[in-house]
């Protein structure tokens, strides 16, 4: 079969190399370049030193990203990992001195002083509940001020600590935080149990950054091809097949596509089709915050001594909480943060970047299975984070799985990536 994809982030790469090269794909993607919400790039460290900071996706929960693991070994970038403690400290500006500095990693700690008392008892006791939520499997439909209400915490440490942590991992505010889903609000936090409770879950980064894996992904395909600087803009149904029309005006005829876009922008191209209302009002329930990510070496978002450094601080102010990721881990003082709120911008950060992150609501969760019922409906088939529990690399990754287990079930990749 023919088949056009929209959309070169994670997902879309994802469903090229697996549909590849059992069938004939091309990728379009609107941007001038692949990767989408994975974005690496080189940031001078000294004289001669680069750091690969990436400035969109970055962690890995190795054990709880199954399939993106066995996809770095398939492509030979397992290697590639090093171990990244993600310890936390959480601080409200104008206060100079942080609520919680958690432990980095028992052996490193000499360097650090860790601030822990009632406040890391609180966030012991989110993530019991959360653990617990999850063994119950309770409903993802559920917001999170259900799970932090009753917890036998103070009020203080709920509307200081608990909600703005996590609103720190999606962009939102701490109250639009209260109304997102519990289990992906704390998934995060549950991904990768700590050894002991002296150190920090450790997650994995890459040393050559994410970037790498978009670009092995693209280089590995045999038949296939990557536009870009060229998007979908509308659909037709012609017969069994679906006319595509690209952002210059050109149209290309296909068997199927698989728009691997972000749900409103799936809705926007597929709105024009008959009888798709339910579908665009399902795909336009998935609600996201715009935020602005910076590299740069100006430890200008980190707590003032030195030895309350985490590899993530969050600052919280005005109803925000941003953090500033240390690349402490990589041996680099080089930080990647979220600046969309901040007072004043880094001292020359060497680049910035917009993205979107989900908040993933209560609807949404209930929207998705009409989305997933309509997978393949006229030769369309969805792809993205969105379509699985919260949005992370393994979601992306999970969705282009689901895409070629019905497209191509037999398909080499896809075997070896299931093995
Ligand atoms: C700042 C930030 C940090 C994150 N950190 C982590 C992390 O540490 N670990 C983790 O697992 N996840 C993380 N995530 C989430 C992760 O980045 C995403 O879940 C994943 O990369 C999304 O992949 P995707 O392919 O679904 O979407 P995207 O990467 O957004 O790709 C969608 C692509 O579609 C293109 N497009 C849009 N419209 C069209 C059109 N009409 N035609 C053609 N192309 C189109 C876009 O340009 C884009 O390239 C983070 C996200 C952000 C924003």
């Amino acid at each position: 079969m023919r088949i056009a994809i929209a959309g070169a982030g994670i997902a879309g790469l994802c469903t090229a190399w697996l549909l590849d090269p059992v069938h004939e794909v091309v990728v379009f993607e609107s941007q001038p370049r692949i990767g989408g919400h994975v974005l690496t790039l080189a940031v001078p460290d000294g004289p001669d030193g680069q750091a690969a900071v990436d400035v969109g996706a970055q962690h890995i929960a190795p054990g709880a990203f199954r399939l993106f693991s066995r996809l770095l070994r398939e492509l030979r970038l397992a290697a590639q990992t090093f171990d990244v403690p993600l310890s936390t400290t959480l601080m409200h500006h104008p206060y100079s001195t942080p609520l919680l500095v958690s432990p980095h990693a028992s052996s490193s700690d000499r360097a650090r002083s860790t601030i822990l008392g009632d406040e890391w008892a609180a966030v012991g006791r989110l993530v019991s509940g959360a653990a617990e939520w999850a063994a119950e499997d309770n409903s993802w439909a559920t917001p999170l001020s259900e799970l932090i209400e009753p917890l036998p915490v103070t009020r203080e440490h709920k509307d200081m600590l608990l909600y703005p942590l996590l609103a720190s991992f999606f962009g939102c505010d701490t109250t639009q935080v209260k109304e997102t889903s519990a289990r992906a609000a704390t998934a995060f936090l549950i991904a990768v149990p700590p050894a002991t409770d002296d150190d920090a879950p450790v997650w994995h980064n890459l040393h050559t950054g994410l970037g790498a894996v978009a670009g092995a992904l693209a280089a590995q395909l045999e038949r296939g091809r990557i536009r870009t600087d060229l998007g979908v803009k509308l659909l037709r149904r012609v017969g069994d097949q679906v006319e595509v029309t690209d952002s210059a005006g050109r149209s290309h005829t296909v068997d199927r596509i698989v728009l691997a876009t972000h749900p409103d922008e799936a809705a926007r191209v597929i709105a024009p089709l008959p009888g798709t209302d339910r579908l665009v009002d399902a795909l336009n329930t998935f609600t996201y915050v715009d935020v602005l990510v910076a590299a740069h070496t100006d430890p200008a978002y980190m707590p003032p001594n030195r030895r309350h450094w985490s590899t993530n601080n969050v600052t919280v102010h005005d109803g925000w909480a941003e953090t500033s990721t240390w690349y402490g881990a990589a041996g680099v003082d080089v930080f990647k943060s979220w600046v969309t709120h901040r007072d004043r911008p880094p001292r020359k950060p060497v680049a910035q970047a917009s993205f979107r992150q989900l908040c993933l609501t209560p609807a949404a969760v209930r929207a998705r299975p009409q989305v997933i019922a309509a997978q393949g409906e006229g030769g369309v088939h969805f792809a993205g984070h969105h379509l699985h529990h919260l949005d992370s690399q393994e979601s992306a990754l999970a969705s282009a799985v689901d895409v070629a287990r019905t497209l191509a079930p037999a398909a080499p990749r896809l075997e070896r990536l299931l093995k």
